[in-house]
């Protein structure tokens, strides 16, 4: 079977850093907030091109520490896509935010010209939450004009995009403020849940690293309610020792067969995202859109040939039980597109860790479907 991730094949690789990282981590007696943290904070900043970075428990709370850090308070509109992970969201309900969706472009990325018209419009909604879906960038020049133009925090929610460009600006650079994601199928995964906020702003910073830790500004001394958020010492020695290494390299790899799916997938039942040439995406996903049939048909083709699929995402946010429940949140464009594209959705395996063969006989299964 091909499988969507192969951690076994990663462990082989990372194995003995992550064993030394362990070890130093396990003699130092110093497990959480510690030196480990601090410098693997550093080493991402760095590496990305920002500030300031904030290592936290997970990708969702980081979005939540973003909102919060920009001013959000409970009842405040946030806009964003309608086609995420659940976790984007989640984020602005848990912060106190009303998600205010609009509709996704044919890449299923925020459309940003439909984003400008409602926020033009409603001049109560202040606050802009958009993804870089798949990996792939928003095109980051309109990202900041918008931003500029209507005086708007915005929040990217980079968990699928670490490292994608576009117009050489890197993700997470437009925003006042980002949040990513070490979620273990993540591109830059942990051995366990992590995540980080990052920002140009070190006022922002401070109060990132203060509502991680209960919202304490000083040892005792509590200044608003805050979270238990906080990247663990061994998963930020991991990261820093074990994955960071790698993942320039896994991201070129993903890139390369992403190019060979590119090139040699033709059929007239398979679409591909459209990349612009200023859009230098880094692949978390590599999604199908199917056309003229269902996308079961070409699951299950693919499925007799070994070769595992993957669905992101089957019901888009505003149709989740709990949405529609709760009546919490607010459509100003209908998301038919984001219906649309859910329902036509098929994720290929593209983890780094593909062989040749395996690639070859992906490509296979993918031209040779009928319906
Ligand atoms: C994974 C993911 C998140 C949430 O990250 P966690 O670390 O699982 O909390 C948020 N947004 C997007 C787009 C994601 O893919």
């Amino acid at each position: 079977m091909i499988y969507l991730n192969e951690f076994g094949r990663q462990w082989k690789i990372v194995e003995s850093q992550v064993l030394a990282a362990v070890q130093r981590v396990g003699g130092s007696g110093r497990y959480i907030l510690g030196p480990e943290v601090h410098e693997f904070e550093a080493s991402l900043a760095r590496s990305w091109g920002v500030a300031h970075a904030v290592g936290v428990g997970n990708g969702m709370d980081a979005l939540e520490i973003a909102l919060r850090c920009l001013g959000l308070e409970p009842g405040n509109k946030v806009l964003t896509t309608p086609f995420s992970a659940f976790a984007t969201t989640l984020a602005i309900l848990r912060a106190g935010g009303v998600p205010v969706f609009v509709d996704v472009d044919d890449n299923g990325n925020l459309d940003l010209d439909q984003a400008r018209s409602v926020l033009t419009r409603d001049r109560s909604i202040r606050f802009l939450l958009p993804v870089h879906l798949y990996g792939h960038p928003l095109n980051l020049e309109k990202l900041a004009a918008l931003k500029n133009d209507l005086d708007l925090l915005v929040v990217e929610d980079c968990a699928q995009a670490i490292g994608a460009r576009h117009g050489g600006r890197v993700v997470g650079s437009v925003g006042q403020a980002a949040g990513t994601s070490f979620y273990p199928t993540k591109n830059f995964g942990a051995l366990g849940d992590g995540g980080a906020f990052l920002t140009n702003d070190a006022q922002i910073a401070t109060r990132a690293k203060s509502l991680r830790n209960y919202g304490q500004s000083s040892l005792y001394v509590h200044d608003e309610q805050g979270l238990n958020s906080r990247l663990d010492e061994l998963q930020g020695a991991i990261l820093r020792e074990a994955i960071m290494p790698n993942l320039q390299h896994w991201t070129e790899i993903r890139r390369q067969i992403a190019h060979q799916y590119e090139a040699a997938i033709q059929n007239p039942k398979i679409r591909m995202l459209a990349t612009d040439e200023s859009a230098e995406p880094v692949w978390h996903l590599f999604p199908l859109f199917i056309i003229g049939c269902e996308r079961d048909e070409l699951r299950e083709h693919l499925t007799k040939s070994d070769i595992q699929s993957g669905v992101h995402y089957p019901t888009i946010i505003p149709d989740q039980v709990i949405m529609q429940r709760t009546g919490a949140f607010e459509i100003a464009a209908e998301p038919a597109n984001a219906r649309r594209l859910g329902s036509s959705e098929l994720s290929l395996p593209i983890h780094p860790f593909l062989t040749k063969d395996e690639v070859a006989a992906i490509l296979q299964a993918c031209n040779t479907f009928q319906a």
